[in-house]
């Protein structure tokens, strides 16, 4: 079920859980601000979900309340795991949903990072 992403967070959600070691992730990188491991559904060959260390819901929830530091640490987090990965070359997506229309099911913002074969055009 999409969640509507003006909910409060919602500590129990299952990126809340991994952050908090309480479930198993095959993490890739982790640094003060973010976390990344590998999604356990893969739509690509690689399929890398970065979140946020703090209790963000939304692109528009970290965007609207998270400090410059934090927007900073995570999108340097973002860009470092990309390259760690070996993408720059072939090059990847970046992807966040937001909200019912865009089929978000883990209210925990994360940015799926795509790659590991040509991806054609976006999806809508
Ligand atoms: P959607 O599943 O509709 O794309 P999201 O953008 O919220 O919605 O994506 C959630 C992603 O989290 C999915 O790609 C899913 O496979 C992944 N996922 C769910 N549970 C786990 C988990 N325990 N470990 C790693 N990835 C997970």
């Amino acid at each position: 079920m999409p969640v509507d992403a003006t909910l409060p967070y919602d500590d129990q959600n299952i990126f809340a859980r991994i952050l908090r070691g309480e479930i198993p992730a095959r993490k890739v990188y982790e640094d003060e601000f973010a976390l990344a491991f590998h999604d356990i559904a893969p739509w690509s060959p690689t399929h890398i979900l970065v979140i946020p260390k703090g209790p963000y819901v939304s692109w528009d929830d970290f965007s609207a309340r998270a400090s410059d530091a934090e927007i900073a640490g995570f999108v340097r987090a973002v860009g470092h795991v990309a390259r760690d990965a070996g993408l720059v070359g072939p090059g990847y997506r970046l992807l966040a949903n937001a909200g019912p229309h865009s089929h978000q099911e883990v209210p925990h913002l994360h940015v799926h990072i795509l790659a590991g074969r040509p991806l054609g055009p976006m999806l809508i």
